[in-house]
């Protein structure tokens, strides 16, 4: 029996994982066998942090100039660099400059932008919100515990780039380091405040926890009778989805916090951090089947990027292959505000049409709602609920009730992908208080119009 096709358009690309030995095409990794490849404290070990080391990797697969512009990029860069082997070898390094995953996480200087003036280096306010170092508290009955400051990777756009990864020229840190005495209090903290419900167990990244640290804090948690959700944190399946094959101690502490809080009634899950459908390959696969399969859910948060994943065709291939590997889709976040890359970042009018794209394409749940973080300490918005978005100078207003109800957030779309009009307006520094006060004023008359 034949059925016509009713879906001519329908593909099953997102199915087509790399497989292979894919990572021997890079000089320094050719007699690299599977075994070592997979293993994650090689992956971690190999981590690379400087233009030479890069240089020594990937040798005559790039061109001089190519080297010149990452050495600019480098030393122009406010962000530490760090990109493990698995994702330098997913690199087309016949085509690095076009490539989404060098652009993640390999700066060039040539494409380097002016910051934008709305921005300030903790442009999320997340210190600002912080009653205990270390542990942001901004929401009635959920926080954030930033538990020490390293990753597996750094990637360029990070919003925690006032604490992640060593000093560089440009940017200061503040220091939050593995301690003791810091957990301690804010354990204190949360065991103090009955309404807290929801831990968010960041970093930097859980995957630089140790296996004991991960059953420290997980333990430390479920003893705690009113938090009902813990997440876990980390960019790691993405970016070394081997740990997750190779480090049977940490997967087996993970296992045994979630098991435990299942037990209990406690949800404990896994968000991670995957931005383009390249990422994802059949060690990824395998590594995910293994938290499939002991019963751990994971969730994705994107950043929307500009010539990373600011296109329609890569978000439904992506977000069938997050599905096909059983993470969720959760979040994607247009790009904060962040010093050094404006190049990366894109408009509103990008994201609003991108999820009107995605949504139909696969599962209502692995649709992800597309939110901006407003600067000033608003927190996250669903991108289409502005008050106001002015398409000149790239403007959008948001409130946020839960946060303060009378006051606006104003988030800018990079000025470079204005209308000539509206990149005049933001040329006088004079001009720019006035922009924000007339975005605001059209805002509140909208408001008024509404009764
Ligand atoms: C994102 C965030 C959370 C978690 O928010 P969800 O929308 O529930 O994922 C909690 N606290 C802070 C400060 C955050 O930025
Ligand atoms: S892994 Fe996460 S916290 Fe670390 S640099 Fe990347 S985005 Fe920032």
């Amino acid at each position: 029996m034949s059925f016509p096709n009713r879906h001519p358009e329908a593909t099953t690309a997102h199915r087509d994982l790399r497989a292979g030995e894919f990572w021997r095409r890079v000089p320094a990794y050719a007699d690299v066998d599977e075994a070592t490849f997979l293993d994650h404290r090689w992956q971690m070990r190999q981590t690379v942090t400087k233009p030479k080391d890069l240089y020594a990797t990937v040798q005559d697969l790039v061109s001089p100039e190519f080297i010149a512009d990452v050495e600019d990029g480098f030393r122009r860069s406010p962000m530490s660099v760090r990109v493990s082997p698995y994702m330098l070898a997913l690199i087309d390094w016949e085509n690095p400059a076009a490539d989404p995953i060098r652009t993640q996480f390999i700066p060039l200087g040539s494409r380097l932008l002016p910051d934008h003036p709305l921005l300030t280096l903790d442009s999320l306010g997340e210190q600002r919100d912080a009653p205990v170092p270390g542990l942001t508290h901004r929401y009635p009955d959920k926080a954030l515990f930033l538990t020490l400051d390293t990753c597996p990777v750094y990637c360029r756009f990070c919003t925690r780039s006032y604490a992640v990864g060593v000093d560089t020229d440009e940017v200061e840190k503040v220091n939050l380091k593995v301690d003791r005495e810091r957990w301690t209090k804010a354990f204190e903290y949360i065991a103090a405040t009955p309404y807290l419900e929801d831990i968010v167990v960041s970093g930097g990244d859980a995957y630089q926890l140790k296996a004991s640290q991960i059953t420290e804090i997980g333990e430390g948690l479920l003893r705690i009778p009113h938090i009902r959700r813990i997440r876990f944190a980390t960019k790691g399946p993405a970016v070394m989805p081997m740990k997750l094959l190779t480090d049977t101690e940490w997967v087996d502490a993970l296992t045994r916090v979630v098991d435990q809080g299942r037990r209990q009634s406690t949800e404990v899950v896994l968000h991670t951090h995957f931005n383009h459908p390249n990422e994802i390959t059949e060690i990824t696969r395998a590594a995910l089947d293994v938290l499939f399969q002991r019963g751990i859910l994971v969730r994705n948060q994107a950043v929307l990027q500009r010539r990373v994943n600011d296109d329609l065709d890569t978000w439904r291939l992506f977000v069938r292959r997050l599905g096909h590997i059983h993470v969720h889709p959760y979040y994607v976040y247009v790009h904060d505000l962040v010093r050094g890359v404006e190049d990366l970042r894109t408009t509103v009018a990008t994201a609003l049409e991108l999820e009107k794209g995605i949504r139909g394409a696969t599962a209502g749940f692995n649709s992800p709602v597309f939110v901006v973080d407003a600067p000033g300490g608003g927190g996250k918005r669903d991108v289409h609920s502005f008050e106001y978005y002015d398409a000149e100078t790239g403007v959008s207003v948001y409130r946020s009730p839960n946060v303060d109800p009378t006051k606006l957030y104003f988030y800018g779309d990079p000025i470079d992908l204005l209308p000539p009009s509206g990149r005049e307006r933001w040329r006088d520094p004079a001009e720019h208080p006035r922009i924000l006060e007339d975005a605001a004023s059209r805002a509140r008359s909208v408001l008024g119009s509404r009764g």
